[in-house]
């Protein structure tokens, strides 16, 4: 599923190629994804510029010259491909804006868990998708002293709270599992137990751990434009993640006896992280 530094990955490669183009023509080719596509979708997009394309959470936001953002998410498997002019819509193509510069934008999802709506700009803020949101890790609306009164009072483990929409966007699994490695807190800890530093810590690492793995996925985004393969959006290296039985890259570096990366379920996921260095 793609996760945060994915979707930016994709609104990085869409911006240069969507702002400023007129949609010539919106195909809806199916009446549904997860929803129903909204009433009145193609005579919006027909016929308008757009001005902007940013991102909330995991939503990709296409602001339109008219006033309304074409809202879309990619879900378990949706991906956005460029195509020429001349390309044929293949299976599981549900969603195309034809531009004036002659591509095509495609929306391929074949679980269809994506989503796609229509939301006037003014109302972003408050509308239901958006308005229980907590806020963008690498804003600066999040930092350590926002992160620690959030956390304030809850016994939820930290791992489940700092994966909690309400309290920060767009931290999934495998960031989660990073970010605690990385700061040296047990993804078990009551999140309202977690020393006030090690909070600084943790919002810092978020941060880095999502940067890092932007980073990684500028690169890949460009194959995928190019080959329309299947890749996955990177390969990226994780400290813990997947790791189970593994040394401890920290506490190997430290020249301690080895200790390995342990496994344990919570919420239904995997939380991978070091008995020894995360406390
Ligand atoms: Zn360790």
């Amino acid at each position: 599923m793609p996760e945060l530094p994915e979707v930016e990955t994709v609104c990085r490669g869409l911006k240069p190629a969507l702002v400023g183009q007129e949609i010539v023509k919106a195909d809806v080719r199916r009446k549904d994804l997860r929803r129903p596509f909204p009433r009145g979708l193609k005579a919006c997009l027909e016929s308008s510029r757009i001005a902007g394309v940013g991102r909330r959470a995991k939503y990709i936001l296409v602001h339109l010259d008219n006033g309304f953002v074409l809202v879309i998410h990619l879900g378990m498997s949706g991906r956005i491909v460029f195509q020429p002019h001349s390309y044929k819509p293949q299976p599981h193509d549900h969603f195309i804006l034809h531009l004036s510069g002659g591509q095509q934008v495609v929306l391929n999802d074949p679980r269809r868990f994506g989503l796609v709506d229509l939301v006037p700009a003014a109302e972003l803020d408050s509308h239901q998708l958006f308005a229980h949101l907590g806020p963008e890790p690498l804003s600066d609306c999040f930092s350590g002293p926002v992160l620690a009164a959030a956390l304030q009072g809850r016994k939820t483990a930290i791992k489940l709270a700092i994966m909690d929409q309400h309290i920060v966007v767009g931290v999934g699994n495998i960031y989660a599992s990073e970010a605690l490695f990385m700061a040296g807190i047990d993804p078990a800890m009551p999140a309202g137990e977690v020393e006030t530093k090690k909070v600084e810590a943790l919002a810092a690492a978020i941060k880095k751990v999502l940067q890092q793995a932007i980073r990684a996925g500028g690169s890949t985004l460009r194959d995928h434009r190019q080959t329309n393969g299947e890749r996955g959006y990177f390969q990226h290296h994780f400290m813990v993640y997947d790791q189970e039985g593994a040394p401890c890259p920290r506490c190997r570096r430290a020249g301690r006896k080895k200790a390995r990366i342990a496994r344990i379920i919570q919420g239904g996921r995997s939380s991978f992280y070091c008995p020894r260095c995360q406390i």
